[in-house]
């Protein structure tokens, strides 16, 4: 009888160590899918843990200026509505547009009525790093007239000649090319007249380490134009195919990064 026990016993013990063996590796590698570097288990196939990487970036900053302000009023037309204002609620809307959008931020130069020095606008957008700057403008001028929408944007480096502000800007060509691309074909049927794309020698564009546009949807000497800003969709408008312009802008220019 003992040693029967004693072989069971043992027998048991045997048991036991086979299933401890059998269980080993597999307790391993659970442990392993929460202490080790996640780049590992990516490589399982898990597609959700590359996506959840994507959604934690942090957003592109996007600056918007709205132009004038304060006691800088821009232009005005013949029923007095002033450039200041409509520059500031065109930019608000735009930035309503990305309100849940966590892959763009927008920021505002600024929120209100108040005049700020021409280059400081600047400064905010290079400090903060942003990678896109838009600027909103009207035009203004003797009218009554019928000229373009005009989208300006920095000269391409190899169109500047010998006395030309020579641009920080430059280095973004292509990317200036794209957002004028994109907001001309969001734009074109909303503005009610032609657009034109004009690479200009602005300082200010100049001054500005990211890609960059002056947008001047709105002319304030075209009486049609100013028939149109009566109805407050116009501008709901206009902001919609900006903020869709800013979108297409950002998935052209992440596929050539
Ligand atoms: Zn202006």
């Amino acid at each position: 009888m003992a040693d029967t026990k004693q072989l069971s016993i043992k027998r048991i013990i045997c048991i036991l160590l086979l299933a401890c063996a059998v269980s080993l590796p597999a307790d391993t590698s659970f442990a392993q899918e929460f202490t080790t570097d996640p780049m590992p288990a990516l490589e399982g196939g898990i597609e959700n843990e590359g996506q959840l990487e994507v959604n934690k970036a942090e957003p592109k900053l996007v600056i918007i200026n709205p132009g004038h302000g304060g006691s800088d009023l821009g232009a005005r037309s013949p029923k007095n509505f002033l450039e200041k204002n409509i520059n500031l609620r065109l930019a608000k809307l735009i930035k309503k547009k990305f309100s849940f959008d966590k892959e763009i931020e927008i920021r505002l130069t600024r929120q209100s009525d108040r005049s700020i020095e021409f280059f400081r606008r600047v400064e905010i957008a290079n400090t903060a790093k942003s990678e896109l700057y838009i600027s909103i403008h009207c035009d203004g001028g003797v009218g009554p007239r019928k000229s373009a929408v005009r989208l300006f944007i920095n000269k391409p480096a190899a169109a500047i000649k010998l006395n030309d502000w020579k641009s920080n800007n430059n280095k973004n060509d292509r990317k200036n090319s794209i957002i004028a691309e994109k907001l001309f074909v969001n734009l074109k049927d909303v503005v009610g007249r032609n657009i034109e794309i004009v690479p200009t020698n602005l300082l200010y564009l100049g001054g500005l380490s990211m890609p960059a546009i002056v947008i001047e949807s709105i002319d304030l000497s075209n009486p049609e134009d100013e028939i149109r800003l009566r109805r407050d969709d116009h501008l709901i408008n206009i902001a919609d195919a900006i903020a869709k312009g800013i979108r297409g802008y950002f998935v052209a220019t992440d596929v050539g990064r």
